[in-house]
């Protein structure tokens, strides 16, 4: 081999933290600890966490509300994902098949990537994933609201019109995510934030579960976080 070659390059010894922030911990680390099951991690491709995967799924999975603060590109799609399925789909287990967990997105474009990654998670199992999304026939939507839908994914707006007007209910939501919370500001959401927090107050279970990523937290992140977290929620920040 040639000595200079570049794949002979010496590693340090330890590991280096790569630009997505790759944890040492394992994803079967929570399988063997018998927090998450196996058959959730058969989807999913990776071996180690991403750093904020390892900090926010353990508190996700006791139940706590959790902030958490990442880079743009550090897997926090998963980060609520798997936990959020893993607590309120598989071990809770509900018969009723509306949703459970609401997941709300800036955009159509991440609202129909984050509901392509929980059906891979869920894989065969008989949870099912569906999205409601600005830009598109509200009453196909409706209509396909009808079926099973055991975890959401909306836009604020087209949430917002869902529940104003075509009788969307969520008595049965036990988890609601805000992602990207930077961006749905960015984006003029907060006033239907706020109408969704008011909605959602006077029909879902008192103790549902929220959660909340953003890659930035400025006072306006802080002030929708107050909307819809409890005081006592596990803040999580991977951002040094
Ligand atoms: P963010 O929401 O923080 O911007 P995403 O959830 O969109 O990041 O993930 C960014 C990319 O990283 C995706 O392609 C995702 O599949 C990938 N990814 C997620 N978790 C891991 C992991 N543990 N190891 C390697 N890549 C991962
Ligand atoms: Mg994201």
């Amino acid at each position: 081999r040639q000595p200079d070659s570049p794949i002979n390059i010496s590693r340090p010894a330890s590991r280096p933290v790569s630009p997505t922030g790759i944890s040492q911990t394992r994803f079967m680390d929570f399988v063997d600890q018998g927090k998450i099951s196996k058959s959730l991690l058969s989807k999913i491709p990776y071996e180690f966490c991403t750093e904020v995967q390892a900090q926010t799924i353990e508190p996700i999975l006791s139940g706590s509300d959790v902030l958490a603060r990442a880079k743009t590109g550090t897997g926090k799609t998963l980060a609520f994902l798997l936990p959020a399925i893993q607590r309120h789909l598989l071990e809770f287990n509900p018969k009723h098949g509306r949703p459970s967990i609401l997941v709300l997105s800036p955009t159509r474009e991440l609202a129909m990537q984050i509901e392509k990654e929980a059906q891979r998670v869920m894989g065969d199992s008989i949870w099912k994933s569906q999205v409601v999304v600005g830009g598109t026939n509200v009453n196909s939507e409706v209509l396909k609201l009808k079926g099973r839908c055991d975890l959401l994914v909306a836009t604020p707006g087209r949430l917002l019109d869902h529940l104003q007007n075509y009788g969307l209910k969520f008595e049965h939501l036990r988890c609601l995510v805000l992602d990207e919370a930077d961006r749905l500001l960015d984006q003029g959401f907060r006033r239907d934030l706020e109408k969704i927090s008011k909605i959602l107050s006077g029909e879902s279970p008192a103790t549902r579960q929220a959660l909340l990523f953003s890659a930035t937290i400025s006072p306006d992140v802080q002030q929708i976080a107050q909307l819809y977290l409890s005081p006592k929620h596990a803040f999580i920040s991977t951002v040094k």
